[in-house]
């Protein structure tokens, strides 16, 4: 490895020398070539560190592996990053071709991020929802990559640990939050439900041999102790950090947030300019509401005299056109309905190039994946098994009251709902993992840029809109409502967590300033206690797509077509906007 860096070096310091440019071009091949050698060693390293990450992208040899978080393992994966950054240094940018300059940029941050979670941010300490063996068990058990023997063996391996792997977890915590330890006994619960009558009937009807399926169900009964003491636990941490005074606040603060905010989203934009741009943005839409209020007042509520307050006329327009949803048990059938309408819209409008060979598959969240607050996701494949299911996880409402699922459907109202297609699944989030998925780049589909991703889903409902997608004042009004919810996310997150924003204040702006209904607030403001900066990456992200639509199409002028700068604009996988902005702005 070391040697194969200084012979580029020198070929490079030669081309340099004498200045002469094919010799330099040649220089830069063998230097790009240097660059693939160490970023197959780079994505080895990695998989050490993170063996489940590995399992979750789709390669499998480590299924079997469970990473103990001990000091050992955090010392280990300390000294890889840092050998790792020392290698990457070797690197000149300038010889590198442009895609390989993002894939340097993106193993930079991945690495800077690695140690400054494990040595600054240390969540281990104060995040008992850091630790869990049940999600990858369902993966693992549910993939359709190999023989179901294969997999209930590398589920095996993994179980012999179950225990060693809780102790090491209630060592490390010190001083939990309140909120996370809640969430942590909650997930925890769910997690059981991994090791339950599925996992037994598929260890039966498999071919393992009597004294593997003995083995088996004995771990199974190990695992479940394991995870029940660690309840346990957390039961009587909480009844501890009950007591005013005792518990780690969940607010990271404004330092610590612009940290992360720099790490996580890979912006231009400082945190703080992203938070001032928000509130801006929020204003506009205001003015925005409260026109097409105006205009449609007297539709819908001409008997009614409109409040003096400005957002309260909106509220109750929104209140009105909200009572337009789908029944309870109608929420899922009617989200299965819309999709094939989406895809018919994008191939009519000729929006972009749709795959019709990935199949999407809508389904109830599995449990182990509920209790975050987010009612609807979209888990795509790995890169190393593009072949896999990619599935639409709708929460279903069978766990509310009359009261609670009529509040959630007026939320996901008729308009709203279309908005929510369009953001997880046509074209947004599972059209662009399809497209990440294609992406010659291995580093860019692995280390995908969250800002990217969700600004990519929040970009597609404005777009969609634009292009005519239901278009009537109504959908305008409630894509307007939704659209502020993307911002006052950013506005929020930054506001809890570096403005010592109240939960009195938290509301205002989501219920009064949002038009949020209150189950909607709620479950925002948990999101916000339990997270630090994502919710910031849909407006941070949305903001710097359009901002570049805007820049090429005035570049471009009658040249510029929507479906070519969608589909360039996803080929280069889930890389920061940064970076494809630069990209784009160099080939067009
Ligand atoms: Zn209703
Ligand atoms: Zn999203």
């Amino acid at each position: 490895m070391k040697k194969l860096l200084l012979i580029t070096f020198i070929a490079f310091l030669f081309a340099c020398g004498k200045n002469n440019k094919k010799e330099k071009e040649l220089a830069a091949t063998a230097q790009d070539n240097e660059f693939e050698t160490y970023k197959t060693h780079f994505i080895e390293e990695l998989w050490e560190t993170s063996p489940g990450w590995a399992s979750y992208a789709g390669l499998h040899e480590y299924d079997s592996i469970i990473s103990i978080p001990n000091e050992k393992n955090r010392q280990k994966s300390t000294d890889i990053y840092k050998a790792l950054q020392a290698e990457l240094t070797a690197f000149n940018v300038a010889n590198l071709n442009t895609s390989n300059i993002t894939d340097y940029y993106l193993i930079k941050n991945q690495l800077d991020s690695g140690l400054w979670y494990d040595n600054e941010f240390n969540s281990g300490e104060w995040n008992p929802a850091n630790y869990g063996i049940a999600g990858i068990v369902s993966r693992i058990l549910n993939g359709r990559y190999d023989v179901l023997d294969v997999r209930l063996r590398s589920i095996l391996a993994r179980l012999k640990h179950s225990k060693a792997y809780y102790e090491q977890a209630r060592q490390n915590i010190k001083t939990p939050t309140l909120e996370h330890t809640i969430l942590a006994i909650g997930q925890s619960k769910g997690g059981l439900q991994s090791f339950g009558q599925n996992l037994v009937d598929s260890v039966q009807v498999s071919t393992l041999a009597d004294d593997e399926k003995a083995l088996f169900m004995a771990r199974i009964e190990e695992s479940k102790t394991a995870i029940t003491d660690y309840i346990d636990f957390l039961e009587s941490k909480k009844q501890e950090l009950e007591t005013p005074g005792t518990a780690k606040s969940f607010r990271i603060g404004k330092a610590m947030f612009t940290k992360k905010f720099e790490l996580d989203i890979n912006s231009d934009y400082t945190a703080e300019e992203i938070y001032n741009k928000a509130v801006k943005r929020k204003e506009e839409l205001h003015q925005q509401m409260i026109t097409i209020t105006d205009s449609l007042w007297n539709s819908y509520l001409a008997s009614t005299p409109k409040p003096e307050d400005k957002l309260q006329m909106v509220n109750a327009l929104i209140t009105e056109i909200s009572k337009k949803h789908v029944g309870r048990d109608e929420f899922i059938p009617e989200i299965k309905r819309q999709l094939p309408e989406l895809v018919a819209f994008v191939n009519e409008k000729d929006l972009l190039t749709q795959n019709p060979d990935k199949p999407l598959v809508v389904r109830e969240t599995p449990l182990y994946m509920r209790g975050s607050g987010a009612g609807a996701s979209v888990s795509a494949p790995g890169p190393y098994d593009k072949d896999a299911n990619t599935y639409y996880n709708v929460t279903p409402l069978d766990d509310y009251t009359d009261e609670q699922a009529e509040s959630y459907l007026r939320e996901y109202n008729h308009y709203v709902l279309q908005v929510l297609n369009i953001h997880e699944a046509i074209p947004g989030h599972y059209t662009q993992l399809v497209y990440a998925n294609e992406s010659p780049s291995l580093i860019k589909s692995l280390l995908g840029n969250g800002a990217m991703i969700e600004g990519w889903a929040v970009y597609t409902e404005l777009m969609m809109l634009e292009e005519g997608y239901e278009n009537s004042p109504e959908m305008w009004l409630m894509f307007s409502k939704w659209h502020l919810r993307a911002v006052c996310n950013t506005i929020l997150d930054y506001s809890v967590h570096a403005l010592d924003m109240s939960k009195e204040d938290a509301m205002d702006l989501l219920v009064y300033q949002a038009f949020q209904e209150q189950a909607e607030a709620d479950n925002k403001w948990r999101r916000a206690t339990l997270s630090q900066v994502q919710l910031c990456s849909y407006f941070t992200g949305f903001t710097e797509i359009y901002d570049l639509r805007s820049e090429i199409k005035s570049k471009q002028g009658d040249q510029f077509s929507l479906k070519k700068f969608h589909e360039e604009f996803l080929s280069y996988g889930s890389s920061p906007v940064r970076y494809i902005r630069k990209l784009m702005l160099e080939n067009n």
